[in-house]
């Protein structure tokens, strides 16, 4: 734990340093702390009213409007500096920093998977129901729960008499559950420096996280009645060698993921009856890269292996999976495989965050990565370092059990105030 005591300054506001419009490096001091806590008393309440409101307004992957003005309303309330929506239909809120420090967005999804069937659920999943300090219902995990803290830091940082140095934004995204072509848009049209996603980490910071490749083989041969198969070319053999490969095939190790792991799970046939041999097969491919694993790398040893496969009057051909996505505001698009991406456990934002974290709460703050895929492929992709911090809790995503423990998001409240000065600080 590195606890920074020294030099807490005449007084806490960060606005005090930066006359000189340099960057501030410098560690969140206890005092800062002490000043943040306080000051977050205040903002607990309208914080969980906040992320109620949240989980009450559904918002399908493609269907975010509704969230995306809610949250833009709530960001001009708090008096962020600059508020918008933009093409895509991301909401994003600008508060300006004191200095020249990093510019930091603190990302979240405001988009959700299905609920499934409701009467499977405990309590309905658009109450948002509170019981016992805990928050029900769906995206409550995944992760609006997170994205409330994210959204009051300002205040918490305003009432405290703290400024950060850097630009900070709050970036609510669309379509992360189905390839993230809001994060991707983002980082096209306004890349920060760097990046906190909301994304599950139980108030631990994350790094990282493999990438995903869905790839389509096919063997085409020549379909025959059954009876007489010595007429046809039947894909079978070839796919049944192709299979024998695979289970065989050399994956690219990672000290901190293991390595990159290829499961086959459906196969498909163009044929419905079983007096017919097939004359095409189709097996998937679920891939999970390794950081700096591309998807035609992927594509590119299948093929292989799928070409080596081939027997007489069988061809086999490769394709990596696009996913087409379109945003609530008409823009349809097309997006790639989910990038795997790790930052260095020493980098400086893990480590300013665990610096930070640890004064904060006095204590290790526990660094890892996630088991599942993030927005954060992209951001890192497009050079923007990239953590998680997060009330939320990985288990709970997805589930009927959706849920976030309120304490926990009292917690993250002070946790994201003192990483925006943290962060921001980063020379
Ligand atoms: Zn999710």
């Amino acid at each position: 734990m590195s606890v920074e005591t020294s030099n807490p300054g005449p007084h806490l506001d960060f606005r005090g340093y930066s006359s000189g419009k340099e960057p501030v490096n410098m560690s969140v001091t206890s005092d800062q702390v002490a000043a943040i806590r306080s000051a977050a008393e205040k903002y607990y309440e309208p914080m969980i009213k906040f992320a109620q409101e949240s989980v009450r307004t559904k918002s399908l992957s493609g269907q975010e409007q509704d969230m995306a003005k809610l949250l833009k309303d709530e960001l001009e309330k708090l008096g962020y500096d600059e508020v918008w929506i933009d093409d895509v239909g991301n909401t994003i809120g600008k508060w300006t920093g004191s200095g020249s420090g990093k510019s930091v967005q603190f990302n979240s999804h405001i988009d959700h998977v299905h609920e499934g069937d409701p009467g499977l659920w405990s309590r309905p999943p658009y109450d948002a129901v509170i019981e016992d300090d805990v928050l029900y219902g769906r995206a409550a995990s995944d992760v609006k729960g997170g994205l409330a803290p994210q959204v009051y830091l300002l205040p918490v940082l305003k009432e405290a008499g703290l400024a950060p140095v850097g630009d900070v934004y709050i970036t609510g995204v669309v379509l992360e559950e189905v390839g993230g072509f809001g994060a991707y848009h983002l980082c096209k049209t306004m890349p920060t420096d760097l990046a906190v996603l909301s994304e599950a980490s139980n108030n631990e910071i994350r790094r990282g996280h493999r990438g995903r490749n869905g790839v389509q083989v096919t063997f085409t041969g020549l379909s025959v009645h059954a009876s007489a198969p010595s007429r046809g070319h039947n894909p079978h053999y070839a796919l049944a060698r192709f299979l024998q490969k695979v289970e065989t095939l050399e994956m690219k190790p990672h000290s901190t993921f293991g390595g990159s792991t290829v499961a086959p799970t459906l196969i498909s046939t163009d044929q419905t009856s079983g007096n017919v041999t097939p004359g095409a097969l189709t097996v998937l491919l679920d891939w999970r890269s390794i950081p700096g694993e591309s998807h035609d790398e992927v594509k590119e040893v299948v093929y292989e292996i799928a070409k080596a496969s081939e027997i007489e009057g069988v061809t086999a051909t490769v394709d990596v999976i696009m996913r087409p996505v379109s945003t609530y505001t008409g823009i349809a698009a097309e997006m790639p495989p989910t990038r795997g991406y790790e930052v260095d456990a020493d980098s400086p934002i893990v480590s300013a965050a665990v610096e930070s974290l640890g004064t904060a709460f006095e204590k290790e703050i526990p660094t890892g990565v996630w088991q599942f895929a993030t927005d954060g492929g992209h951001l890192n992709h497009f050079g923007i370092p990239t953590i998680g911090y997060s009330p939320c809790e990985e288990h709970f995503a997805h589930t009927i059990h959706d849920q976030v423990s309120l304490a926990k998001m009292r917690d993250s409240l002070i946790g994201h105030s003192v990483l925006a000065l943290g962060l921001t600080a980063i020379k």
